[in-house]
């Protein structure tokens, strides 16, 4: 039978770690049908380098990380997920164990605003490719039917806010096809190439967050995009992750002049959680006038006893490439677009408020990550979140999330940007690492005033209205949170409004 003439349990769209788990994990009790944009395992899980935490050690706990985790979400953590996820967290391991995934067996690496060196990794710094390595071999060896090269432009329903049947999706030769299925799950990833300087690889659009919200899902918190502090600098480099875990272990930030700025800042240094750091980099670049910081490590080896070769081997041979050994130089580095702490709005078996449709991972907004997430949560959250979205579909048991009656609602959809460049930098400039209402207003403007698109009939040009859909959507959602707050910071409203603000912001389309 044809991969199209059968009929499937469930869809997973998207192979980063949140995919393959839910696939391989709904893969035992129905035919399952993975379909990705490009290659299998393509995705920000590939790129992850720090790890995946996890409280294992003597002398930490499940509690502590979950104090950790709701101390970074900087006051709307939903803390009955986040409880789900550190409770969840060693079970999971087990999980993606199970799948083939080896984690090194030397001692837990330490991340900003975590307490306690609590971070799993795999091959050193390679945590994401070991990951998606493995699960990747298990889904072709168990037999999850998989289609790549595929981009789902739409999902099937037939009244608005009604159940999801199936996807249509184009292939790279501009070919149209549909699927059926009783349940399907987005796990499409983050937002991050909206950005023109990202962590992200260029798939990673949004793409998600749109499907849902053209059949009526509801939305969250899409105002929270994570700024990631160190990503490297270099004329002609794409912006390549210096894990934090650098600075867990101790590398130091330091300006021009070789101070150490953020000594002076804030009580945990270097340590401090990732949008503040982010901002002080931003804030040292304007006092100098520069266009980077420098991320010394050159004191790690002598003073801890570590072989940054042997450690990082994956950032060591990416700086050695670009003539910098940081075992005696510093890296130059800037902040970058890295993670979107909000996203569809799900419960905690990753039910949307659409029947039938799921979303989980990064594309998920489940609460746990509040407005700003604690680093190595994320692969956490795929896998927690993933298993137990299988779980569900498992069981069959689909009563799905209530509709949230105090949605920002939204009329009308962005019209079409012709170039990612342009729109990239347009997002930068005015949803970027601090914002205000009059950037976000000339944001909207450009965007409103652009072309309609009538026919999408290519994969680009169907990539590109959902890129500017999602712009739409960010900066609509931005400029409406009259506050700053984790990784939201506006200079119009520069304090914490709990009065009217401690809460997720769900957003509606209203045709
Ligand atoms: C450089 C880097 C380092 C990181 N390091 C860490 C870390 O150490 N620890 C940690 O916890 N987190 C880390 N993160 C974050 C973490 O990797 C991600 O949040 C997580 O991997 C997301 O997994 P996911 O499965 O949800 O999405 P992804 O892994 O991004 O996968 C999304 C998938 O969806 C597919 N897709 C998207 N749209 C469509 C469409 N329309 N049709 C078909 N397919 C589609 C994509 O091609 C891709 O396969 C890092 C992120 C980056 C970028």
């Amino acid at each position: 039978m044809s991969i199209q003439n059968q009929t499937y349990q469930t869809i997973v769209i998207g192979s980063g770690l949140a995919g393959l788990i839910t696939a391989l994990e709904c893969h035992h009790t129905g035919p399952v049908l993975l379909v990705t944009k490009t290659s299998l395992g393509e995705g920000s899980t590939r790129y992850a380098q720090g790890g995946i935490a996890v409280a294992k050690k003597i002398g930490d706990s499940i509690e502590e990380h979950l104090v950790d985790t709701i101390a970074a979400g900087a006051g709307i953590v939903n803390e009955e997920n986040a409880r789900i996820l550190v409770t969840e967290a060693d079970a999971s391991i087990n999980i993606l164990q199970k799948y083939g995934v080896i984690f090194d067996s030397s001692s837990e690496g330490r991340e900003a605003a975590h307490s306690q060196a609590r971070v799993l990794h795999a091959g050193g710094d390679q945590t994401g490719l070991a990951i998606t390595t493995a699960l990747t071999n298990s889904c072709q060896n168990l037999g999850v039917t998989i289609l790549e090269n595929t981009l789902v432009t739409g999902l099937k329903q037939n009244n608005f806010g009604g159940e999801v049947y199936g996807i249509e999706t184009i292939n790279n030769e501009n070919i149209l096809e549909h699927y059926t299925a009783q349940s399907i799950v987005l796990a499409t990833g983050g937002l991050g190439s909206l950005y023109s300087r990202t962590t992200n690889p260029e798939t990673i659009t949004g793409d998600g967050i749109t499907l849902a919200f053209e059949v009526g899902a509801q939305l969250a918190d899409l105002e929270f995009v994570q700024f990631h502090p160190t990503a490297f600098k270099k004329k002609g480099s794409a912006p390549f992750l210096l894990s934090e875990t650098l600075r867990g272990e101790g590398a130091i930030l330091r300006n021009s002049l070789g101070e150490a700025f953020m000594q002076k800042t804030h009580p945990k240094a270097d340590l401090a959680p990732r949008d503040i750091v982010a901002r002080e980099i931003t804030k040292e670049m304007q006092r100098e006038n520069s266009s980077q910081v420098w991320l010394d490590c050159t004191q790690i080896e002598s003073k801890n006893n570590i072989e940054l070769t042997k450690r990082f081997p994956n950032i060591f041979k990416f700086c050695k490439a670009h003539n910098i050994d940081i075992r005696t130089q510093p890296i130059p580095v800037t902040p970058a677009a890295h993670y979107h702490m909000g996203g569809v709005f799900t419960d905690k078996w990753g039910q949307t408020t659409i029947p039938n449709l799921y979303a989980v991972g990064e594309a998920a907004m489940t609460g746990v990550h509040g407005a700003n997430r604690l680093a190595s949560n994320s692969l956490l959250e795929a896998a927690v979140f993933g298993i137990r979205t299988a779980e569900h579909i498992n069981t069959q048991k689909n009563i799905p999330l209530a509709s949230s009656s105090e949605a920002l609602e939204i009329k009308s959809l962005g019209k079409t940007s012709t170039d990612l460049k342009v729109l990239q930098q347009l997002l930068w400039s005015t949803a970027g690492i601090e914002r205000d209402a009059i950037s976000m207003t000339k944001g909207l403007k450009t965007i409103e005033s652009g072309q309609a698109i009538e026919k999408l009939s290519s994969k680009k040009a169907i990539n590109m209205y959902r890129a500017t859909l999602t712009s739409h959507l960010i900066l609509k959602s931005a400029l409406s949170r009259e506050e700053s707050r984790g990784a939201h910071q506006r200079s119009d409203f520069p304090e914490r409004d709990d009065l009217n603000w401690k809460r997720h912001q769900v957003v509606s389309y209203v045709k």
